[in-house]
């Protein structure tokens, strides 16, 4: 077929034209739409109560049982123990062998929660801990035997470890450290969980 030339260049013009108007028909009607940046972290994130963070873990009532790693798709979750444990339901606590590691590989993670339907004693949660950042792979291994050991159930972000926070992640920070998402038998005796926290892992004690 035999094309104008003429008719050609000012063709491409319209079309050059034409596609600039509506790119910029877009980026304009952004310009006047309602902001949606939120200014994390001075501005704490709307998470939904049903929100799959990372997990909240409650050692104490941990039988190693293991049903929780059978469950998970992506094999993230590792356990090792001393002897098997059991719990006692006066009290919600288990006692026999030792925890010796209980691990999540976040770089497999997928957040299904699958880990936490089949828990016997209900004792991992989905957290509400949305942000954890590392610097290399194995950073990503959070190991909630460890965390026991300071009396804590969940990872902190690196910068959750400041001092000068914004009051929303105090107070997530307070909230964790005073175990209000752990709603059982020990609720309202800190001292005892982070006892029993601790007897879960040290082999000591
Ligand atoms: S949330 Fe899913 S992928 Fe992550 S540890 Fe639990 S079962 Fe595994
Ligand atoms: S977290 Fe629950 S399912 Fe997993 S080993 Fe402990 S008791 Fe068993």
């Amino acid at each position: 077929m035999q094309t104008n030339p003429v008719s050609d260049y000012f063709y491409n013009i319209y079309q050059t034209v034409r596609t600039i108007l509506i790119g910029m028909r877009i980026s304009l009607k952004y310009c006047f739409a309602k902001t949606v940046t939120l200014q994390y972290p001075d501005v704490a994130p709307a998470l939904q109560p049903r929100y799959r963070g990372f997990h909240f873990f409650e050692i104490e009532k941990c039988i190693a049982c293991d049903l929780c790693a059978k469950a998970c798709p992506v094999d993230c979750i590792y356990i090792e123990k001393t002897g098997p444990r059991k719990i006692d339901k006066a009290t919600n606590i288990a006692a026999g062998g030792k925890m010796t590691r209980f691990a999540i590989d976040y770089a497999k993670c997928m957040f299904c929660a699958l880990c936490v339907d089949p828990c016997p004693t209900e004792c991992i949660h989905m957290g509400n801990l949305h942000d954890l950042s590392g610097y290399d792979r194995e950073s990503m291994i959070v190991e909630f035997t460890d965390l026991a050991k300071q009396g804590l159930q969940t990872p902190q972000p690196l910068w959750m470890q400041k001092d000068e926070l914004p009051d929303w992640a105090q107070k997530r920070k307070d909230d964790w450290v005073e175990f209000v998402n752990s709603s059982d038998k020990l609720s309202n005796d800190n001292v005892r969980r982070r006892e029993e926290m601790v007897k879960a892992v040290d082999p000591a004690v």
